[in-house]
């Protein structure tokens, strides 16, 4: 009752696994050596191993954005005509930057909890048969809704279109077939299923996405793609990069490498699942019932009760923080996450928290109604011969 730990329970930052953390505290140590090319190569090529792709893979001294603003500026020009799916605020800053870069962007709008259906996609392209882009999430963080991104590539990829995935909560969560699926550009986060603090992106480079660099013409200096790949080849980066986080992103991808990625995608979708299951019981709907991610599940508060109150009182009774909703969802669902560092265990007291919260605020369910479907899902899983 006193004792309250502290404990991150949102879609990024998510909880830090420890190793990492840990080997931050060896970043005494020169970017331009022999020790640090090592670390920072073992990281191009594991992400490039758990992402699952032979294109090339950069990374940077970001936050998820600061690779989404590289890819605009990088590969496109003043003008372009481009396709954004927009299915919640990631969706949005999509179009708020493909704006920002004087993009002609027509922008595919589905309200927020819905997704942008391939059909969709490939009615704009044919409209829009120009169109030098097509903008999407794969995990839409916000509404807690997955996209179809397979289906959406298959359209594009009939087309000159290059296909800019922000998987920065799609990686680690739902499959993605990078090159198979011609998956032109693919974004991730460090802070996300990569279990590390915020502070890097990556992005990987398909060839037809190298072809349209070279006749881009959007001014770009910080984050320039030519020159960042250009430098990993030699082990480094383009400026100073983010040692502490590099010595953390390289161990912990080999965290992910000895899990194997299918494994830690399954992590999500059964924790989901189970979250799905809880609600359930509890009597809370989904805020995207239709195509729910399993990286965050987004659950709409009870008739009365501002979502606010409940992620505030996880914090004042359990220290946990967990994600409101943003922008005009924000009093009306709560959000939570699945990606990453998160196990049963944690499932089962943020389930078990959240049924004491309803009931100390005018919403009665029974206590363990909701663990008690979270501890089927688990043990079942658990029964079953592994799936991966
Ligand atoms: C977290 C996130 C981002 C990146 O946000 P940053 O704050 O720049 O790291 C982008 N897209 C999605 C879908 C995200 O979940």
């Amino acid at each position: 009752m006193h004792i309250r730990k502290q404990r991150l329970l949102t879609p990024g930052p998510t909880p830090l696994y420890p190793p990492a953390l840990h080997a931050m505290m060896a970043s005494d140590i020169h970017h331009r050596t022999e020790d640090f090319r090592q670390v920072y190569r073992a990281c191009l090529a594991d992400l490039k191993e758990v992402m699952g792709t032979a294109h090339d893979v950069l990374l940077f001294a970001a936050s998820g954005t600061g690779a989404m603003d590289a890819a605009v500026s990088n590969l496109f020009s003043r003008g372009d005509k481009v396709v954004v799916c927009s299915a919640g605020k990631f969706g949005e800053r999509w179009a708020e930057i493909a704006k920002a870069y004087g993009l002609e962007a027509d922008v595919l709008t589905v309200p927020y909890g819905e997704v942008v259906t391939p059909r969709q996609v490939a009615e704009a392209l044919e409209r829009q048969p120009a169109a030098k882009g097509v903008f999407v999430q794969a995990s839409e963080t916000s509404t807690g809704a997955a996209h179809d991104v397979q289906g959406m590539a298959a359209a594009v990829a009939q087309t000159g279109a290059i296909f800019v995935v922000d998987a920065i909560t799609g990686l680690g969560t739902m499959p993605l077939d990078i090159d198979r699926w011609g998956l032109d550009v693919v974004i991730g986060g460090s802070q996300k299923a990569f279990m590390i603090p915020p502070g890097l992106a990556f992005m990987s480079v398909s060839p037809k996405a190298w072809k349209l660099a070279d006749s881009a013409t959007l001014p770009h200096y910080y984050f320039n793609l030519k020159k960042e790949k250009k430098s990993g080849d030699a082990g480094e980066s383009s400026w100073t990069p983010a040692t502490a986080l590099v010595l953390a992103l390289a161990e912990a991808l080999r965290y992910v490498k000895r899990l194997g990625m299918a494994r830690l995608i399954e992590n999500a979708q059964l924790l989901a699942l189970a979250t799905r299951a809880a609600a359930a019981k509890l009597g809370l709907e989904l805020f995207a019932p239709g195509s729910p991610g399993s990286s965050v599940t987004a659950l709409k508060a009870p008739a009365g009760l501002d979502s606010g109150v409940i992620v505030k009182e996880f914090r004042s009774r359990f220290g946990a923080i967990i994600a409101n909703g943003q922008g005009s969802m924000k009093g009306k669902i709560f959000r939570i996450a699945h990606l990453g560092y998160f196990d049963f265990a944690d499932l089962f007291a943020t389930i078990a928290a959240l049924e004491i919260i309803l009931n100390a605020n005018g919403h009665p369910v029974p206590y363990g109604a909701g663990v008690a479907a979270v501890q089927e899902t688990c043990a079942h899983a658990m029964a079953a011969p592994a799936a991966v």
